[in-house]
């Protein structure tokens, strides 16, 4: 028995049936870093707006095209709390955001002084719908200052229809396209950028605002220094959120393998809505890895069979993850904050989930997500 089972087991068997991990960050090699690392060792400058760092910021304000500026921070989290601490809005009033977001956004609005006021999201878009909370507004349990749209996970809101929002309410409006750095284009409202590790284009740990404003930018970029802005004399109470340029380093590594990376993401992605296209009650986010590309693989699957599927990917030996958990508003944290009603976000917790997606991505793998989400849902073909 031994024998047969050894068999039936080589090496090979087994590294094929390893569960295939649901997210597998990738970041610079070493190798790619070492220039940018000889240059701080040359120039001895490790952080305060240093060489790599406001190059860096260059090369990220550059994709928002003329006129935009780039603050970088220590995460996005820091920087959607700067944000929103610069547009000094009334202590205490109320901040509507999604509760189908990363807890993130609700912990910035909260560090901001502010209160979330969590909003339902469309049901096809899973973001919030400007006409939608424009109708709601009236229906807010306080005055509301600002409204942060996400970009679920990173699919661009419609910046146009957001910014007529703003002119015709005076709410600010604070877009968090943490996971979007592949859509994120447009500068025309202020917009933060995670470059985590797990997202798209990564650091490490970092994050930055864009904006057209340069008053805005100009105090998000004192609340990340001290309050400092030229002089050592504090102008406002602030915090220190800058970055090193040993993350700026890494950054701009990051930034010359983008192009490449960017191709592999979308092969991945495309490799992958391929093989799961056999199994049609799986829905894939509008545009994902064909207009725009992301680190996440996020899928709608048919009502109320979210935990089920899983339960059989995991037993297949497929990972998954419920990135948004079941939305903000059900967090022990955030349960004192007032909600509106949220079908579209309750619908989601239970018929959404994070596939494994990764930028190299192999064809076995792809292969086996598609099999076990076809073991998961079958008939209907
Ligand atoms: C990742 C993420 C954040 C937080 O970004 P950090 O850089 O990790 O602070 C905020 N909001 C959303 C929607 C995210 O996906």
């Amino acid at each position: 028995m031994t024998r047969t089972s050894a068999i039936r087991t080589p090496l090979a068997e087994t590294a094929a049936r390893r569960t295939v991990q649901v997210a597998r960050p990738r970041l610079p090699t070493a190798e790619a870093i070492l220039p940018y690392l000889q240059r701080i060792d040359a120039a001895r400058w490790y952080s305060n707006f240093g060489p790599l760092l406001m190059e860096l910021e260059a090369r990220l304000a550059h994709r928002f095209g003329d006129g935009a500026q780039v603050v970088t921070t220590v995460n996005a989290t820091q920087a959607l709390t700067l944000a929103l601490k610069a547009m000094d809005l009334p202590a205490g009033s109320l901040c509507a955001t999604p509760s189908w977001t990363f807890v993130a956004t609700a912990h910035a609005v909260r560090q901001a002084g502010l209160i979330p006021w969590f909003v339902d999201v469309d049901a096809e878009t899973w973001m919030l719908d400007p006409a939608a909370v424009r109708e709601r507004l009236a229906h807010a349990p306080g005055p509301v200052s600002a409204v942060i749209p996400v970009a679920a996970f990173g699919h661009m809101p419609d910046l146009d229809a957001w910014r007529a929002f703003q002119d015709d309410t005076a709410v600010r409006v604070l877009v968090d396209a943490a996971a979007a750095f592949d859509a994120a284009s447009d500068a025309s409202l202020p917009i933060v950028v995670s470059l985590h590790a797990t997202k798209v284009m990564g650091l490490g740990e970092g994050g930055f605002l864009a904006t057209r404003d340069p008053d805005l930018a100009r105090q998000v970029r004192r609340l990340t220094s001290f309050g400092f802005d030229g002089t050592r004399e504090a102008l406002c109470v602030a915090t220190n959120a800058k970055l090193s340029e040993y993350a700026a380093a890494v950054g701009l590594a990051a930034l010359d393998g983008w192009p490449a990376d960017r191709l592999r993401w979308f092969m991945a992605a495309q490799a992958l809505r391929g093989a799961v296209a056999a199994v049609p009650q799986v829905r894939f986010q509008s545009g994902w890895g064909a207009r725009w590309t992301t680190s996440v693989c996020v899928v709608g699957l048919p009502d109320g069979t979210a935990d089920t599927v899983e339960t059989v990917l995991r037993a297949e030996g497929v990972d998954t993850r419920r990135w948004w958990g079941e939305g903000c508003h059900l967090g022990a944290v955030f349960a004192d904050c007032p909600r509106d009603r949220l079908p579209n976000t309750e619908r989601l917790a239970r018929s959404t989930i994070g596939l494994p997606f990764a930028i190299d991505l192999t064809a076995a793998q792809v292969g086996r997500v598609a099999e076990a989400l076809a073991l998961a849902l079958p008939g209907q073909t």
